[in-house]
């Protein structure tokens, strides 16, 4: 009986066996033999963010487990992604090599180089879409002008669309018996990380989406505004590292949305959560067809005089601005590797207009502390948060602190939890605060340490805004 052929799989920023696009598309081709290659790439954005590396290796422990239950294993390596995957393929006769498409521009030429070495040894190059829901380049979605879509609203209807008439699951998959040399698997401390964390199984990462499905996604469209209601999915992480594939958490959403005792309430928070991954596939499809991750997408907005430092920057990376929300927020960043999402623009905000810092510069800073692997995310968000990416706003969005504060934290509770200094304040501290006063009165916290506000937020936006005008008026004078 002759054997099956043998294919390569190469896993990196997609770690499940779970529906698994790239993966079904390999076992269409043979035997799958699933790879993976600490390249120079991998290895850099894991020693960026030690929380992130652990959690990576996690994953990575948690893979070569799942293979093994189906009597394969995974096969690790460290170099040249190229180099080796052709030696591989050598040692195991396979003629193809699959792998995930990366939607930043570093990736997608990454992906460019692999798919033309390979090639050239002779070997089938199969780049598969496997992380968004839709692909970009799904003919439906490719918008107008075959460059994707630049403003969400039009993009989210087409989107919509498809999902109700798609079958989202994949097909089964059949991994070679084959027993391949593999170097030791990924350690935490291989990338400076201190602490090895113990890996979760993909399966316990489908059982907290249904927890999520059958509990808070009910409520989501009120508590995923309120930081302290912890009403988000915090899926963030683990769809980034592919350890859960979108489809199935839009299948399951749209599965939970047919039930009939649903009330309307819940139906509009499925939906909205429906529309929070929609705008992940959006920023994947952005990321797809731009020129590069350091341009902002708005053109006009590209000779934009931006600092790179500022006196007040070392304090907003530390949480010490005096503006409880944003330091709340990077405190939570630096201490779990996540910050909620309702916060971020916020401490976004702070950084691009009252400091006048690039968002570059803010989106490569809070690498160090991210978790969440997800470049063309980082970039979409941060272009839209600092207003030169797809925002179709007419003058930047500039978040007073204290006012979303009052909004989103009425009562200090999500403040109280990362920011010490301000955890023993009773509830009407903050409650009390007079409706239109437009910071906290600060030093009501003096004696227990906790900083003045840094700067005026009013004269820091005026100042920025009056800035943007200027520049405004002058390219259209000149254009
Ligand atoms: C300034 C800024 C920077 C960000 N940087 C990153 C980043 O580096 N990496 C990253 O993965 N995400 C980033 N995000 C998006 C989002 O805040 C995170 O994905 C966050 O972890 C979502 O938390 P959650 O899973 O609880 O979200 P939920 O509200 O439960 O949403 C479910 C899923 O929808 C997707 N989603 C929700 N909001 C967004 C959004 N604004 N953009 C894209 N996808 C979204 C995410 O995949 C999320 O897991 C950023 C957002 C902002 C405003």
């Amino acid at each position: 009986m002759s054997r099956a052929p043998c294919v390569l799989y190469r896993f990196a920023h997609d770690l499940r066996l779970d529906d698994h696009a790239g993966l079904a598309a390999a076992c269409a081709l043979g035997e799958v033999v699933g790879v993976l290659v600490l390249d120079r790439q991998i290895v850099a954005r894991l020693v960026r963010s030690p929380r992130r590396a652990a959690v990576y290796c996690a994953a990575v422990q948690a893979l070569d487990s799942a293979l093994r239950r189906y009597g394969s294993h995974l096969v690790v390596r460290r170099g040249n992604v190229g180099t080796t995957l052709r030696e591989v393929a050598r040692g195991c006769g396979a003629s193809a090599v699959a792998w995930s498409a990366s939607y930043e521009y570093a990736g997608r030429l990454a992906d460019q180089h692999l798919q033309s070495i390979l090639e050239e040894a002779g070997l089938r190059a199969l780049l598969v879409h496997d992380a968004p829901v839709i692909a970009p380049e799904d003919t439906d979605l490719s918008g107008p002008d075959g460059r994707g879509y630049r403003a969400f609203a039009g993009y989210y209807e087409r989107w919509q669309r498809l999902i109700l008439g798609r079958d989202l699951s994949t097909a089964p998959i059949a991994f070679s018996q084959t027993v391949l040399h593999s170097e030791p698997l990924p350690s935490a401390q291989e990338f400076g990380a201190c602490a090895q964390i113990a890996p979760i199984a993909e399966e316990e990462v489908a059982a907290s989406l249904a927890a999520f499905l059958v509990g808070p996604a009910l409520q989501y469209a009120v508590t995923a505004k309120v930081p302290a209601s912890d009403g988000t999915s915090r899926l963030g992480a683990d769809l980034s590292l592919g350890r859960l594939a979108a489809r199935r958490v839009v299948r399951e959403t749209l599965a939970r949305l047919n039930d009939p005792f649903l009330l309307a309430e819940e139906r509009t928070s499925l939906g909205s959560f429906l529309r929070a991954l929609a705008r992940r596939d959006f920023f994947l499809q952005l990321a797809w067809y731009a020129e590069g991750e350091d341009r902002a997408l708005q053109e006009e907005m590209r000779d934009f005089l931006l600092a790179s430092d500022h006196p007040g920057l070392s304090a907003w990376l530390e949480g010490r601005t005096g503006f409880p929300l944003v330091d709340a927020g990077m405190r939570e960043l630096r201490l779990t590797g996540w910050m909620h999402p309702r916060v971020r623009p916020v401490a976004a905000s702070f950084l691009c207009f009252d400091l006048g810092v690039d968002w570059r510069i803010g989106r490569d800073l809070w690498e160090r502390w991210l978790i969440e692997d997800d470049p063309a995310l980082a970039t979409g968000n941060w272009q839209w948060a600092a207003g030169v990416g797809a925002d179709l706003a007419q003058v930047p969005r500039i978040y007073d602190p204290e006012r979303q504060r009052r909004r989103v934290d009425p009562e200090g509770r999500y403040v109280s939890r990362y920011v010490d200094e301000l955890a023993g304040l009773p509830v009407g501290a903050w409650a009390g605060r007079p409706a239109g006063a437009s910071q906290l009165e600060l030093d009501l916290f003096g004696p227990v340490g906790y900083p003045k506000p840094i700067l005026d937020h009013q004269a820091s936006a005026h100042a920025y805004l009056a800035r943007y005008r200027a520049y405004r008026r002058e390219r259209a004078g000149t254009t």
